[in-house]
C-alpha cells in the first residue's frame, strides 16, 4: 500500500471520525499535508498531528474521505481478503445447509465497514456494485478474492447505477471473473419459493434481496386468511416475489402491477416455477401506473386481502421530502379503501430522506383519511443479510410497516 498523502481534519469536525462515521466531506477538512491523487489511500490526522483513520480519496466526490479503518494499519490485498471474509463468515447462520441455492447480499458497502462496495450472491454467482472510484480501480483482484473466498463460478458487475456519476465515474457491466452467469440464475427463498434473477438486465444487481424476509412474512399471511376468495394485490410488484410466496402457501388469486413489461413477463415464468399451471395463468398482470391502477381498482369495487406497496425510492434527497410524502399519502390513502376488513397492507418506503418516524406519520394521516382502522403489527426492513452498522444511520434506507385493517 503506498499512503498517498495526510488529510488534516478541522478540530471541530473530529468526533464523528473518532467515533466511526465513514464519511468525511470536503468541509471538515481543516488542509491537505500532502496532495492525494483521485482514488488513493490516504491517512487522516487531527491538527495536533494525532492518526485518526484511514481511508480512501476522490476530491470530485462530495464525500471526499471514505474511512476504511480506524487503525493505524495498512490497506492492502491482505486487508481486503481479511475484511471480506468477516463479512462473509458473520453471515454463517442465514446460509441453508442443505445445498439449496440462495441469495443473499455478502457485502452492505458502508454498513460492512467497506464503502462504495455491494456483493450479492445469487446461486453459484456474485454480482458487484463498486460504487466509487477506488473500488472501481481494485474491482478486479476484490473479484478474485471474492472467487477464492466463496468458490463461486464466477463474478458479474452492475455498475450501472447514478451515484458513480458522482465520482465521475460511468457505467460498467460484464463478467469480472469466472464464468459468465447464465441468463436466469435460480435461488430458493423462505419457504422453498422459487425466484429467478437476471443479474444482466434486472433491477439492481438482479432483484430486490432487501425484501427477501418479507416476501416470506407475506406468505404466512396469505395463508392466515380465511375470507371465501381471497385476494393480493401487488403494487410495484417487479417480478412479483410477494405474489409468489403469498400464492405457493395457499389459493389466493394475485394481481401484479408494475410499470415494466419485462418485469411482468418474468413474474409470469417465476409464480409458474411456483404453483399449478391454471392458478399461474389465472394471475392479473398489469403494466402501468401503480397511482392509477388503485383509482381504476376503486372505481370497480375491488376489494383485497392483502396489499404490499413497495414503491420506488420517492425523496433522492431533503428537498424531495415534501413531495415524496405526498406521494406515499396518496398511494396508503387509496390502498386503505381497498382492504377488506381483517386484511393487511404492507407498506414501505425505500427512500434514505424519509425516516421511519416521519413514514409512519405519513402513514398514519392516510389511514385517517380513509376512515378505516388499523394496528400496526409489525415494523419493516431490510433483512439481517443488510445489517446497519451503528455508525452509520444512513444505511437504514427501507422501512415498512404491516398494519392489519378494519
Ligand atoms: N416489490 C418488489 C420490488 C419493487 S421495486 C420486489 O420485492 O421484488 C419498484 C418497482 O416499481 C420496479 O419494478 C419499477 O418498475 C416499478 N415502478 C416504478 N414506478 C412505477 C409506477 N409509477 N407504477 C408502477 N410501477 C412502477
Amino acid at each position: 500500500m503506498t499512503v498517498q498523502g495526510e488529510i488534516i481534519l478541522r478540530s471541530d469536525r473530529e468526533k464523528p471520525v473518532r467515533q466511526g462515521h465513514p464519511w468525511i466531506f470536503s468541509g471538515a477538512i481543516d488542509s491537505l499535508a500532502q496532495q492525494p491523487e483521485a482514488g488513493q489511500i490516504v491517512t487522516v490526522v487531527s491538527k495536533e498531528g494525532e492518526f485518526l483513520a484511514r481511508g480512501y480519496w476522490n476530491e470530485r466526490s462530495q464525500i471526499q474521505v471514505r474511512i476504511l479503518t480506524w487503525k493505524d494499519e495498512a490497506i492492502d490485498e491482505d486487508w481486503w481478503r481479511t475484511m471480506l471474509a468477516r463479512a462473509i463468515e458473520s453471515r454463517a447462520s442465514l446460509r441453508p445447509t442443505d445445498g439449496t441455492p440462495y441469495g443473499m447480499r455478502l457485502v452492505n458497502a458502508e454498513s460492512d465497514f467497506l464503502p462504495g462496495l455491494i456483493v450479492d450472491q445469487y446461486g453459484d454467482w456474485l454480482v458487484i456494485q463498486a460504487l466509487t472510484l477506488y473500488v472501481d480501480m481494485n474491482k478486479s483482484y476484490i473479484a478474485d478474492l471474492l472467487m477464492e473466498l466463496t468458490g463461486a463460478r464466477g463474478v458479474y458487475e452492475r455498475s450501472d447505477v447514478d451515484i458513480r456519476g458522482k465520482e465521475g465515474l460511468s457505467s460498467a457491466v460484464g463478467v469480472l471473473a469466472g464464468d459468465n452467469p447464465p441468463e436466469r440464475i435460480e435461488i430458493v427463498e423462505t419457504g422453498g419459493v422459487h425466484l429467478l434473477v437476471d443479474v444482466a438486465h434486472g433491477h439492481k444487481t438482479g432483484t430486490y434481496l432487501d425484501q427477501s424476509e418479507n416476501r416470506a412474512l407475506v406468505g404466512a399471511t396469505a395463508a392466515s386468511i380465511k375470507t371465501e376468495n381471497p385476494a393480493l394485490l401487488n403494487l410495484f410488484s417487479y417480478t412479483g416475489g410477494f405474489s409468489a410466496h403469498a400464492a405457493s402457501r395457499t389459493a389466493i388469486s394475485v394481481t401484479n402491477v408494475d410499470s415494466s413489461g419485462d418485469a411482468l413477463a418474468l413474474g409470469k415464468k417465476i409464480l409458474a416455477a411456483n404453483i399449478d399451471k391454471a392458478s399461474a395463468d389465472a394471475a392479473e398482470y398489469v403494466q402501468g401506473d401503480a397511482f392509477e391502477a388503485l383509482r381504476k381498482f376503486a372505481d370497480d369495487g375491488r376489494m383485497f386481502d392483502i396489499i404490499v406497496c413497495d414503491p420506488p425510492k420517492f425523496a433522492h434527497n431533503a428537498s424531495q421530502v415534501d413531495k415524496a410524502a405526498r406521494g406515499y399519502k396518496d398511494l396508503n390513502l387509496n390502498s386503505f379503501k381497498l382492504i377488506k376488513s381483517g386484511g393487511y397492507l404492507f407498506t414501505f418506503s425505500c427512500s434514505g430522506a424519509i425516516t421511519a418516524d416521519l413514514f409512519q406519520k405519513i402513514v398514519f394521516g392516510a389511514l385517517a383519511d380513509s376512515g378505516r382502522q388499523g394496528q400496526i403489527v409489525r415494523h419493516l426492513s431490510a433483512g439481517p443479510d443488510h445489517p446497519v452498522a451503528l455508525t452509520f444511520p444512513e444505511g437504514a434506507y427501507l422501512k415498512g410497516l404491516m398494519v392489519r385493517v378494519f
